[in-house]
């Protein structure tokens, strides 16, 4: 069966791309670290962020209230879905309300954990992702490997043959500036056909019932201001109380996500445009559920930035495939078992608990301590596959008892000096792959101590 180790295993199998994919993230990283350091305030920044989506956790359902009714006075109509069928069912019953057979979409990480392309182009409704890094992995079939840069874990000359096969762009060329401009004109054409644009939202605003949507291409505002039927689906830990909160999180999401100030397009969309009709879409699918988890609860904050994943040395060196859920990397792997801790049980484990996701998150989510708190949740449940539970019970029983612990590290050391080197370093044992043991030491450093420190 696979797992995240054995589809990292895969992923690790091309060096290049590892090695690619692992600095292109980290370049991502460095930007983001530039421009944070360049707000001595950035801190207290986080801090406020981390605070006001505090109070909207603890009061979601007021500002819940009060964003549907002010949303509603602006003339918009507004859908609440329980769970991603339910959001399928509503957004295809406006389509087909309007006879709307192709959509434009920009991108939402909602609608793709919904799956609603697969549910909309299953009932005959063309969709085209109009994010570039979207479009290009709708056109290859693959789920985004990241939350901000869907398709970065593909090369140009990769994206050069799709777009060749795809869009009759030239055999061979990989140039950014002329794919780009191929996708530019073959969008361009989607754009004037769609009759809906989807979007996702970023925040919403309680008090003003208005929805924000921050792209760098503006892919969004052009779906939206041409079609006649605009809908947005926003997650409900999306809100935020006030349009002057606005100010904190613009801050915190570009630097975060991309390292930059702020977002090219920050679209503020409040009423539908005269003779159109707009509607947004609330949904929960299992977020009220996450909500009543006292120790996990915090991971609502989240604004997507990506920053966690940019981080982590997990994630550069495996790939957003690898964690096989819509949200990958370090907060996917604390979203994830909370949806199906069977299905997931791996993923907690996913990560070295370096705490760097921790410190980079602009909203203060403790993931790493929440991965940790789902790694016992896995083991008490008894999910712990018996390759880590016969060790672990093994470890747990020396490391509780001195004398025991004394004895075994005297027994290693002496073991692992006459043992064959095959006893380590073979195929059953993935440890010894990729690692050679430290040298031996003569004594424990207990001993050591005892001899040198008195
Ligand atoms: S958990 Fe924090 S760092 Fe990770 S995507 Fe969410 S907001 Fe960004």
């Amino acid at each position: 069966m696979q797992n995240h180790a054995s589809r990292t295993a895969a992923f690790l199998k091309d060096d290049a791309r590892t090695d690619w994919h692992n600095q292109s993230i980290w370049h991502v990283r460095s930007k983001r670290d530039n421009l944070v350091h360049d707000i001595p305030e950035w801190e207290s920044i986080r801090q406020l962020g981390s605070d006001i989506k505090d109070n909207v956790l603890s009061n979601l359902d007021t500002y819940l209230e009060q964003f549907s009714a002010a949303a509603e006075a602006n003339g918009v109509i507004v859908h609440w879905a329980a769970d991603a069928k339910e959001h399928n069912e509503i957004v295809h019953g406006i389509l087909a309300k309007h006879d709307v057979d192709r959509i434009v979409k920009s991108k939402s990480m909602l609608t793709e954990e919904c799956h609603l392309n697969q549910y909309l182009e299953a009932k005959g409704i063309e969709v085209v992702d109009t994010d570039l890094g979207e479009r290009i992995i709708q056109l290859k079939n693959e789920p985004p490997s990241h939350i901000v840069m869907p398709a970065i874990h593909l090369k140009k000359e990769e994206i050069g043959e799709l777009f060749h096969e795809h869009l009759g762009t030239d055999k061979g060329a990989s140039d950014p500036q002329y794919l780009t401009e191929a996708a530019r004109g073959h969008l361009r054409e989607k754009f004037l056909a769609a009759k809906a644009a989807i979007t996702g939202v970023n925040f919403g605003v309680a008090e003003t019932g208005g929805v924000v949507v921050c792209t760098n291409e503006g892919n969004a505002d052009m779906g939206v201001h041409l079609a006649p039927v605009q809908i947005h689906c926003m997650g409900i830990e999306k809100l935020i109380p006030r349009a002057e909160h606005l100010g904190v999180f613009t801050r915190l999401l570009g630097r975060s996500a991309t390292g930059q100030p702020i977002t090219i397009y920050t679209s503020h969309h409040h009423r539908p445009k005269p003779g159109g009709e707009m509607h947004i879409v609330i949904v929960d699918n299992g977020r009220t559920e996450q909500l009543g988890r006292e120790d996990f609860r915090n991971s609502l904050k989240c604004i997507r930035c990506g920053a966690c994943m940019n981080t982590c040395p997990i994630y550069r060196r495996s790939g957003g495939h690898s964690y096989d859920h819509t949200i990958p990397g370090p907060i996917g792997s604390i979203l994830s078992p909370g949806k199906d801790l069977k299905k997931h049980k791996d993923l907690p484990f996913a990560s070295t608990l370096c705490g760097s996701c921790s410190d980079v998150c602009p909203v203060k989510i403790d993931i790493h301590e929440q991965l940790y708190k789902w790694r016992q949740i896995v083991s008490e449940e008894g999910h712990l596959e018996k390759v880590k539970s016969i060790p672990l019970a093994g470890a747990g029983a020396v490391l509780s008892k001195g004398g025991l612990y004394n004895f075994m590290g005297k027994a290693a050391r002496t073991a692992l000096k006459i043992a064959p080197r095959a006893l380590v370093y073979n195929q059953f044992n993935a440890w010894g792959q990729s690692r050679e043991l430290p040298e031996v030491p003569k004594q424990s450093f207990k001993e050591w101590y005892a001899e040198n420190r008195k």
